[in-house]
């Protein structure tokens, strides 16, 4: 793969030089010396002149004068400080007056190097080329890492520089998408503002063996978690952290967002456990439910009722109408039995073919009577017509209810089959009706008996 353009350094042209002297002869000589040594020159008698040239060729050296009429070479160097475009070419002084307080007065104001007049051309070269030297390594630093803040600044994973206190130093623009908030509000935060207060300790304590013992600390390489982000919601995201190289006490932590491989994830749960054609539970939900809830009547000692539902003479539908049609009988009842299992403790699902269930948490017999007839009352009100039924005109469903309140020497198969009893005993009933039977355990009538006795 090609390195992206960023990665490539920029080529280097000669350097450049603008010599800056009132004197002519000065500058002659000057120019003449820098032009043998193979730089490109530029020329100036002013301060001004020098201002305006240095801004628009941007030389990679400026051997500037200190005493000219008008501005002087002080004021110059103050100048090119202070621009933007100026402020990182480095300045040599050349100057008569080198007394300590002018020297230090050059350096003051950001001057690299300072000749004393009259000039010895062999010094004067020898001191532009340390200072080109020093200047090419200066800008290949400067280069570096402003291509590396360019890179971290267009990650798309959040980057963190995070103290062994878990105070963020820093934290790239990713990071604050992530995290909804402004990379500045996040370098005043700690690692257990964005982390459960176990997770933060976990980290903590890796840290600490980090600056004891940097050798045996095995890297935690990345790992699931909750990221608490600035608006107070949660996001799942995966967090990998480790010691920045050659730095014991600064840790580099990088976020990376798996909220979208959550959401497919729980779509694909959530596909798993419903029934593909009617869109309600399917059994294995049921079950894992049915479990649930069988557990919590035993604690609670709540009655529970379990609904059993068949369609009648089904078969003979299918053989009228075709199998499509059967299908939408089905989703038909379906949506029917969903109508009626609107709370939280309340599941309808297809158990297999024509065969559906309901399970009631909290519910009386009675009631659960109540609501089986409700169901087969509007199945019957769909009137899905069905003209080779023996026992209706329309599609119509046979209902078996058992209610029991659980007990830890019941078995939930107990009530499955007092529930498909009573629906076999609404099929030979006539079919189109509900029974219901008391499942309740007469093991726990033993019991009792045999404790009171
Ligand atoms: P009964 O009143 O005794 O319940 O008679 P029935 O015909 O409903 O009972 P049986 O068990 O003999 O037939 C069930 C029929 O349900 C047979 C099968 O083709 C049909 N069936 C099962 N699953 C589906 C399905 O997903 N779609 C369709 N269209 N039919 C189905
Ligand atoms: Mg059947
Ligand atoms: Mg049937």
């Amino acid at each position: 793969m090609p390195l992206p353009a960023i990665i490539n350094a920029a080529p280097r042209r000669d350097a450049a030089i603008l010599i800056v002297d009132d004197a002519p002869a000065n500058l002659g000589m000057l120019r003449k010396m820098m032009t043998q040594q193979g730089y490109q020159t530029f020329v100036a008698t002013t301060g001004e002149r020098a201002l305006s040239i240095a801004r628009r060729v941007h030389p990679d050296l400026i051997l500037l004068d200190v005493v000219m009429p008008g501005m002087d070479g002080l004021e110059t160097c103050r100048q090119l400080k202070q621009h933007p475009g100026t402020q990182r070419i480095p300045v040599i002084f050349m100057s008569a007056r080198a007394e300590t307080d002018d020297v230090v007065a050059g350096f003051d104001i950001g001057a690299v190097d300072y000749i004393s007049k009259p000039l010895r051309m062999a010094e004067v070269c020898a001191r532009v080329r340390a200072q080109l030297q020093i200047r090419t390594t200066s800008d290949s630093q400067h280069e570096q890492a402003q291509r590396l803040r360019t890179i971290v600044d267009s990650m798309a994973e959040g980057l963190l520089i995070i103290e062994g206190s878990g105070r963020i130093q820093y934290a790239n623009p990713a990071c604050g998408r992530y995290l909804g908030c402004s990379p500045e509000a996040l370098e005043k935060k700690t690692l257990g503002d964005l982390l459960t207060p176990q997770v933060t300790q976990e980290y903590l304590n890796y840290f600490a063996r980090c600056a004891t013992e940097p050798e045996f600390a095995p890297q935690p390489g990345a790992r699931e978690v909750v990221i608490r982000q600035c608006d107070g919601s949660l996001r799942a995201m995966d967090l990998t952290l480790a010691p920045m190289a050659m730095h014991e006490t600064l840790f580099i932590g990088l976020l990376h967002d798996i909220t979208h491989h959550k959401q497919s994830e729980t779509a694909l749960q959530r596909a798993a456990l419903l029934d593909p054609l009617t869109k309600i539970a399917n059994r294995r939900h049921f079950d894992i439910f049915l479990d649930m809830e069988w557990q919590r009547a035993i604690r609670s000692g709540e009655p529970l009722s379990l609904v059993v539902l068949d369609v009648d003479h089904f078969k003979l539908y299918n053989d009228t109408f075709g199998h499509p049609a059967g299908d939408a009988a089905l989703q038909s009842v379906a949506a029917v039995l969903q109508a009626h299992a609107p709370r939280a403790t309340d599941m309808a699902a297809r158990y297999g073919g024509e065969e559906f269930v309901l399970l009631f948490a909290e519910t009386s017999p009675a009631d659960a009577a109540a609501l089986a007839e409700a169901i087969r009352a509007d199945v019957e009100a769909l009137h899905l017509p069905h003209p080779r039924s023996s026992t209706s005109d329309s599609i119509t469903v046979s209902i078996g209810v058992a209610t029991m309140i659980p007990t830890q020497l019941d078995h939930v198969e107990r009530l499955f089959i007092a529930a498909d009893r009573a629906m076999y005993t609404a099929k030979e009933a006539g079919r189109n009706r509900v029974e219901h039977v008391d499942a309740s355990s007469s093991a726990w009538d033993a019991v009792k008996a045999l404790v009171m006795r």
